[in-house]
């Protein structure tokens, strides 16, 4: 008797050791039966590399550090997927919920009228959507617009006899009845021009809508009193500098909108010039999970103090968003770049689930997005200096709306420097140089940006 326990226990024993040595985890899927609205279903997780894994059948790659990542595409309805190993067999079921064809809401015009912004930053756009490349500019709070119109959660505003663009319903108010209102006058403009920097004062008795449109070689501010006149736009062309940031202000009924012109550094160095590091999610927001469980937050906060050290060799004064593991909400990032006046804001990120073909094991490399014009010469320096220091595939240089990346009066950008979920990445961002690398290569970026003409 007590010989059979021993045997069971050894039994026991020996079935955990095969079951640890070969079993797989998974970091993706999070459950066996998940309710999905995505067109895919992601696999992500690691096995021995000697193990045989395949997921409806098919054989999946492993990475010589374990690591893998594969994509289901999935059917409306029901999703049966069998994943095999040595060991096991496992099933996951994913309920894909068909997706209601819409009707897109219709246009509803009706008499012009006059209604009020709530809040500063309020997006006007060209289209009715919340979300895309379709911002125009930034209102500011108490900006008198007329609306003509409305589709779905948004106003119609008219601008001029040519001009008409969109802004979200709940960022306006009907004006207060006992407010004593008179048509907004124009008073006086002004443009003076400095060494580095040229100022444009545009007068107004009350706060009206504005638009910035960029050429290749102009910046267009255009204020708009459409309650005046059908077409009463006041227009400044600016000649643009080569490298430049801008700032739009409005107090009552002035705006003041200044460019800067960046400063050329001495001697190769980032003498005077302020760069705010801003190391992506923290604390109770991991970020992207890698295939061997790396949490994105370590790996950016790593690349970003890294940088940080770099760039204060460099001469430069750097900034940080977040210096140790804590949460940080993208409007106190933001506010900590406006403190200090930075001339660069840089968001350092590891990518996740793809952004544009949905091949999971495909899709790696590093990137790089910007948002405005005046960033997008620096994003694609900053990416072929990331592209030589990491050795990644260059995944390209693209614009998107990322919140951290609106602001026009520094320069900024967002890189992602591999993909957490990519099996041969994970190899690359897991080596013990990869921080200081990327660090070497965002720094190297900004300098060749900043130095050459
Ligand atoms: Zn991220």
């Amino acid at each position: 008797m007590k010989n059979m326990h021993k045997f069971i226990i050894l039994l026991l024993a020996f079935l955990i050791g095969i079951n640890s040595a070969f079993a797989y985890t998974l970091v993706l899927p999070k459950d066996k039966k998940t309710v999905l609205n995505n067109e895919h279903a992601f696999f992500v997780g690691k096995a021995q590399n000697t193990e045989v894994i395949t997921i409806n059948d098919k054989r999946i790659y492993i990475a010589p550090n374990g690591a893998f990542a594969h994509t289901v595409k999935l059917k409306n309805g029901k999703n049966r997927v069998v994943v095999r190993s040595n060991f096991s067999t496992q099933i996951y079921n994913f309920y894909k919920t068909p997706s209601a064809e819409k009707e897109p809401p219709v246009l509803r015009e009706f008499e012009p009228k006059r209604m009020v912004v709530v809040e500063d930053r309020t997006p006007l756009r060209d289209s009715p959507q919340g979300t895309g490349m379709n911002r125009i500019s930034h209102l500011f709070k108490g900006t008198n617009l007329l609306v003509n119109g409305s589709q779905g959660d948004f106003y119609r505003v008219f601008l001029s006899k040519n001009k008409t663009a969109w802004v979200a319903s709940k960022n306006l108010k009907e004006p207060d009845k006992k407010e004593k209102y008179t048509v907004p006058q124009f008073i006086t403009m002004n443009s003076e021009t400095f060494k580095n920097a040229s100022i444009h004062t545009i007068e107004f008795t009350d706060k009206l809508p504005y638009t910035i449109d960029e050429t290749d070689k102009e910046i267009i501010f255009k204020i708009y009193n459409p309650e005046y006149s059908e077409n009463s736009v006041y227009t400044v062309n600016i000649k643009k500098p080569e490298k430049y940031t801008y700032k739009t202000l409005l107090s009552n009924g002035t705006y003041v909108f200044k460019v800067n012109e960046l400063p050329v550094p001495e001697s190769n160095t980032l003498d005077g010039i302020t760069i705010v590091i801003d190391p992506g999610h923290g604390g109770s927001e991991p970020g992207a999970i890698g295939c061997l469980g790396d949490k994105e937050k370590d790996i950016n906060l790593k690349i970003g103090l890294e940088l940080q050290d770099r760039l204060r060799l460099m001469g430069a004064n750097a900034v940080m968003t977040r210096e140790c593991d804590g949460y940080v909400s993208l409007d106190d990032r933001i506010k900590i770049a406006e403190q200090n006046c930075p001339q660069i804001f840089v968001s350092i990120h590891l990518n996740s689930i793809p952004d544009i073909d949905m091949n999971i094991r495909k899709n790696r490399g590093t990137s790089v997005y910007y948002y405005n014009e005046n960033s997008k010469e620096l994003a694609k320096t900053v990416q072929k200096s990331l592209l030589k220091e990491l050795s990644t595939r260059n995944d390209g240089v693209r614009q998107k709306s990322f919140k951290v990346l609106r602001r026009s009066e520094f320069l900024s950008i967002l890189v992602e420097t591999a993909y957490m979920t990519n099996p041969i990445d994970s190899v690359i961002y897991r080596k013990n140089d990869f921080a200081y690398n990327a660090a070497r290569g965002i720094a190297d970026g900004i300098l060749n940006y900043l130095i050459c003409n």
